[in-house]
């Protein structure tokens, strides 16, 4: 009642309601100016530091001085200047410390710096009422002026403590109004706690209700002055550091990692990639900790880059990388973290070593994977264990490829691939080598064992698959070696496999073969004649050989059979039956085939009789080298006229690609070179062969010889039909492998054309021949079947 009273009766309001604007106004300016100050680190802090001190200090102190004007206690009011100075350098002083202290960082500043400023409050007050005091005896209730001073610090702490609380300057209203409260509340509890006993009242300076009103707005409106220069300076720190937010927003936005920034430890700032990866909105993240999604944030210092772990909101662990820089430009603690998702980068890389450890179509582990895993059980077998190693090789894929196109060929691969997966057991590898091999390991503890694998193996091959409405099948060849059996080293072990492997491809009724020592010697013999044949043409140690053909009328030579000789390091000839398939298989009779037609017309173009050449030629030379060009080269280069050379091709090369053989044959005879049909009657289709191209020759194969000598009734009838197709053809025939009077005879009285053969004369080198040919037409007269010798 007592303060009411003070309030309603001793107060001139309107002066009461300015004192109460400027109180609030410079609450929410000292409170401002306060969390300004304590997020200031660096050097400007002295500067808030003083504009919130003469700010809170202005408030106080006109608030009061407002107040007090606004008192009338029925005597004359006088101010003694001195303390009223003294009261407002208190007040500016106190609200200086009283900021410092709630800035500094210890546990409760906000509290002490409170206390302080309720202490200077009330300091400010009394200080000020001993000025107003001086024409009067004031006679103070001591527990009205307790209880205002406890009020005042309580107030002044709890509005310090509920700033330090709030988080932004907008939510700061409980501050301010804790700050009024407590400046009202100490201003009317002291004023109440004062009795006034007048003296005789003297002529003041002050005096009359006129000019104490100018006054009281004279000081307001320093006051509001004062208050307004700290709110203006204020506003615009505040804008320029909304500003510099948004840049700093602006910056980070365009990031393709997600950033956040923190400022004394909250989120102040983050672009939409954190908050994509986070999977929150902005709002749920501003004013939180960045660490309550991502790890590791605690213990980053400027410049740190770690890999850590973020969870989404949903609860997805998700591998990042995150720096951090310390914004030194920034005001505060303000920390910018860069989170980079590692998902992407760490699949490419989980990619890419699957892509070096396995085969890229099929997905199967690849060669290097499969050698690194062979080693590790090779080194790690329990003694007395066998490993099995499987070479598997597809029969027919190519036939695949060359009939529906590489893509389907491809798919096929893949799921075979799949039915070799689908029956691996346990402990089981398989892998793709390359094309259409695969090898396989499997431990063992017998030989059945490994057969049964290697069955498994075999019928996941051969299911037939439709690809593309077309049914497919490929057959399997699989080669086995055992470790430790069949091996002392690994490349050993796997060649091995690869032997058996090449026996159970050529063979007609087994396609699982396991290695065996001395059946695998003639492949090895086969490898060792291929590189013998490579030294071979680089030390040209062939020969060619001439044998002589004759014609049956007249007795004369009409040609030389080319025939490839092979000298090796002891002198002795190699028959060209042991090393041409050979050199087919490897391609070798390319380079053999092109040095015999070169040698063979140089030599035949030095010859002073004009006779015919025949060069035998390989069905890999007809598929595989331009010879219509190479020929007119080789005719060109040596000057031989086109019309002495005959190309003697066999009915194999043929029936492979008729069409485009008939095709290089028509090109060749072109040219002016005849073409003879080699070895005919021992192919299966020879009537149709001849019937496909206009042979300028028939070779009888040397077998009808042979057989003739038999005496068996259907080789002469063959023979006999043969000579009559020629003749129809109007074709000639040649019979080879003459060696005996009576074929001579025989053929002679059937019409054949011409011969050739042991009788005439053995295939010889350059010289011998062509001496031997010139004597040919005696031996022919000479020649009488064994019973008209005997006759005559
Ligand atoms: P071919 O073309 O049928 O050659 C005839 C073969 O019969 C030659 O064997 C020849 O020595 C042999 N011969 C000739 N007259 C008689 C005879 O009265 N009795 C017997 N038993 N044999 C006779 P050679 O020289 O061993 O050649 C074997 C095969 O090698 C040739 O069979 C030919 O297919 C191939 N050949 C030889 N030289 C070349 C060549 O330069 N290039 C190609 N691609 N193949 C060649
Ligand atoms: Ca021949
Ligand atoms: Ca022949």
């Amino acid at each position: 009642m007592r303060i009411v009273d003070c309030l309603t009766n001793a107060h001139n309001l309107a002066l009461v309601a300015l004192a109460a604007l400027i109180c609030v106004l410079g609450s929410w300016i000292t409170v401002s100016l306060l969390k300004r100050v304590r997020s200031t680190r660096t050097g400007t802090r002295a500067a808030w530091v003083f504009l919130g001190s003469v700010a809170g200090g202005a408030t106080v102190w006109c608030t009061h001085f407002v107040a007090m004007i606004a008192y009338e206690p029925g005597v004359q009011v006088t101010y003694e200047p001195g303390l009223t100075g003294l009261s407002l350098f208190v007040a500016i002083c106190g609200c200086g410390a009283a900021l410092l202290m709630a800035s500094l960082r210890f546990n409760g500043s906000a509290l002490v710096g409170g206390l302080v400023f309720g202490l200077t409050v009330a300091g400010m007050h009394f200080i000020g009422m001993a000025a107003f005091a001086v024409d009067a005896v004031i006679h103070w209730s001591t527990p009205y002026v307790v209880a205002s001073v406890i009020g005042s610090v309580l107030f002044g702490a709890a509005a310090f403590k509920a700033e330090k609380l709030s988080t932004t300057a907008r939510n700061s209203w409980l501050a301010v109004v804790l700050m009024v409260l407590g400046i009202v509340i100490l201003h009317f509890t002291a004023m109440s706690a004062m009795t006034i006993l007048p003296f005789v009242p003297q002529d003041g300076v002050l005096t009359g209700d006129d000019a104490r009103q100018a006054i009281a707005i004279g000081v307001a409106g320093v006051g509001l002055l004062v208050l307004g220069a700290g709110a203006a300076s204020y506003a615009l720190d505040t804008q320029s550091r909304s500003q510099a937010e948004i840049r700093l927003q602006h910056l980070i936005e365009g990031g393709v990692d997600g950033m956040a920034v923190e400022r004394d430890g909250v989120i102040v700032g983050a672009n939409s990639a954190l908050l994509k990866l986070v999977g929150v909105e902005r709002p749920a993240l501003l004013g939180q900790k960045l660490s309550r999604w991502v790890e590791d944030v605690a213990r980053l210092a400027d410049g740190d880059m770690v890999q850590s772990s973020l969870t989404t909101a949903e609860g997805e662990v998700l591998p990042i990388e995150l720096a951090a820089k310390r914004d030194h430009a920034s005001e505060g603690e303000v920390m910018i973290y860069a989170v980079r998702d590692l998902r992407a980068r760490q699949a490419q890389e989980r990619r890419i070593a699957h892509l070096a450890r396995n085969d890229s179509l099929t997905g199967l582990p690849n060669r290097a994977s499969f050698l690194e895993r062979l080693t590790r059980q090779t080194d790690t077998i329990k003694p007395g264990a066998t490993l099995a190693l499987f070479a598997l090789d597809l029969n027919r894929f190519k036939e695949v490829n060359d009939l529906y196109g590489h893509a389907v060929g491809d798919q096929l691969l893949c799921r075979i691939s799949d039915h070799l997966r689908e029956v691996l057991h346990e402990g089981e590898f398989i892998a793709r080598q390359g094309g259409d091999e695969f090898v396989a390991m499997a431990e063992v503890s017998s030989r059945a064992e490994a057969e049964a694998v290697a069955k498994r193996l075999r019928a996941a091959i051969i299911r037939p698959v439709t690809i593309e409405h077309a049914d497919l099948a490929c057959g399997a060849s699989i080669g086995v070696s055992l470790w430790p059996e069949d091996a002392d080293n690994l490349s050993t072990l796997i060649n091995n496999a690869d032997l058996a492997m090449y026996r159970a491809k050529a063979s007609l009724t087994q396609d699982i073969c396991f290695y065996e020592a001395d059946m695998d010697q003639a492949v090895r013999a086969r490898r060792r004649v291929t590189q013998a044949l490579r030294e071979a043409m680089d030390n040209q140690r062939f020969e060619l050989h001439y044998q002589v053909q004759a014609s049956v009328q007249t007795g004369k030579a009409t040609g030389y059979e080319v025939l490839l000789r092979w000298k090796d390091e002891d002198g002795r000839y190699i028959p060209p039956s042991d090393f041409i398939p050979v050199a087919e298989e490897t391609g070798l009779i390319l380079p053999i085939g092109e040095w015999v037609l070169r040698q063979a017309c140089k030599q035949a173009a030095g010859w002073a009789e004009p006779h015919k050449i025949a060069v035998n030629l390989s069905p890999v030379q007809l598929g595989h080298v331009d010879l219509p060009r190479l020929v007119q080269q080789v005719l060109q280069e040596t000057g031989l006229d086109a019309t002495r050379l005959e190309l003697e091709i066999t009915e194999t090369a043929m029936i492979s690609d008729m069409e485009r053989t008939t095709h290089v044959l028509r090109q060749l005879k072109d040219l002016g070179v005849t073409i003879a049909m080699d070895d005919f009657g021992t192919g299966y289709s020879s009537l149709s062969t001849l019937r496909a191209f206009p042979f300028d020759k028939i070779k009888l194969d040397r077998s009808f010889m042979i057989e003739l000598d038999g005496d068996l009734p259907q080789s002469q009838a063959i023979i006999r039909a043969v000579l009559t197709i020629g003749e129809s053809l109007s074709i000639p025939v040649l019979a080879e492998g003459v060696e005996t009077a009576e074929q001579l005879a025989f053929l002679r009285a059937q019409g054949c054309n011409e011969v050739q053969g042991y009788l005439l004369g053995r295939p010889q080198p350059e010289a011998d021949a062509l001496s031997n040919g010139a004597a040919v037409v005696a031996s022919l007269s000479d020649a009488q079947p064994a019973e008209v010798r005997a006759a005559a």
